[in-house]
């Protein structure tokens, strides 16, 4: 009995085990850390509640309130303070719905909503208000028949929510599908899965990519340089040895990355991981989220400092989303 209980668990890939495993209680999270409630203002039940992997957990480090790690994940009591121009829809995402699961908001480009949840909850997440979960979120056939309508679509970006806590198997279909498309060139997914659970970078899932007739660019999404260990650095190491691109998009974001030495370093190890940096974004101004903010002024400051530290390809566009415009606004 027990041999075959082992045994199931062994068939199971450590991503879904360490999925079935969350930090989901902020008293256990502050344990695990030799921290208190008093250290920090916790909220103890958001709305947006907390949801950590154990790996990312032991990324920070101990007794360290101010960890960088732990401010991304960590709930407080200052996000229900209300903040002027700080809304539920920033982006206004509402507004660019082509068919269930997919968005479009400029040329050539959608977003298809691949699933609903995520294995981290980031406290900075434009997303914490929707109920992505609950509607237009299932990858229908109507999906995939307007993508395929519409031969303007060249790039079909897979977004969440975050697009890999579909399995491997799923992932095969969804490129099947998305393969068959012939005005489809190219499959960008954006994840922040690996940062927060490596193993799910497995040898099934890079070779389906590596085989697909799409070009195939992987966003992870890495804020700080502690996020960054030998796991991911294996797995993204080998999507580009299969002739995968692999991206870097970090938030700004205060008390996490917001120093010129931080944002050298993440771009540093980074590019020694194989990634390169794309964007460095502006938060969007999504309730609950003041306290994380850097105003444009200095975030522009901080950028004119990496350039001066750093070769040209390693500095991050500095970018934030303007509702109505026809691509990302890029400052500095
Ligand atoms: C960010 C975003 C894209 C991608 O923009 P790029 O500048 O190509 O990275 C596409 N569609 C939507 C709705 C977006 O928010
Ligand atoms: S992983 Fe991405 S979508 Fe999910 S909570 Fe974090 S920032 Fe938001």
């Amino acid at each position: 009995m027990l041999d075959r209980q082992l045994q199931a668990i062994a068939d199971e890939p450590g991503w879904s085990r360490a999925l079935s495993d969350l930090v989901v209680d902020v008293g256990d999270l502050l344990d695990l850390l030799g921290l208190t409630h008093t250290d920090l203002g916790v909220d103890v039940d958001s709305a947006f509640p907390l949801r950590v992997p154990r790996g990312f957990v032991a990324r920070m480090k101990y007794g360290d309130a101010n960890d960088p790690l732990l401010r991304q994940v960590l709930p407080l009591a200052a996000e229900r303070e209300p903040a002027v121009g700080f809304v539920e829809d920033p982006l206004q995402e509402d507004e660019a719905v082509l068919a269930p699961a997919v968005i479009q908001k400029y040329a050539g480009r959608v977003l298809l909503i691949a699933a609903g949840e995520c294995a981290v909850h980031c406290r900075y997440c434009f997303r914490r208000n929707f109920p992505y979960g609950q509607h237009r979120l299932r990858v229908s056939a109507e999906s995939l028949s307007a993508i395929r309508a519409d031969h303007t679509i060249s790039e079909v970006i897979a977004s969440g929510g975050d697009p890999l806590m579909l399995t491997d198997r799923h992932w095969e279909r969804l490129l099947d599908e998305l393969e068959s498309i012939a005005h489809v060139r190219r499959l960008r997914i954006h994840t922040r899965l690996p940062v927060v659970i490596p193993s799910r970078l497995t040898l099934r899932l890079i070779d389906r990519l590596a085989a697909s007739r799409l070009q195939v660019v992987v966003v992870v999404h890495v804020n700080h340089p502690n996020e960054i260990g030998a796991e991911l650095a294996q797995g993204t190491g080998e999507l580009v040895r299969r002739g995968v691109t692999v991206l870097n998009q970090a938030v700004l974001l205060a008390g996490v990355n917001d120093s010129a030495d931080v944002l050298v370093q993440l771009s540093e190890a980074l590019f020694a991981a194989q990634i390169l940096p794309y964007y460095l974004h502006l938060l969007d101004p999504v309730a609950g989220t003041r306290h994380l903010q850097v105003e444009e002024e200095r975030a522009c400051a901080l950028h004119a400092e990496i350039r001066d530290c750093l070769p040209g390809y390693l500095v991050p566009r500095l970018a934030r989303e303007v509702p109505g415009q026809t691509a990302k606004q890029w400052l500095a």
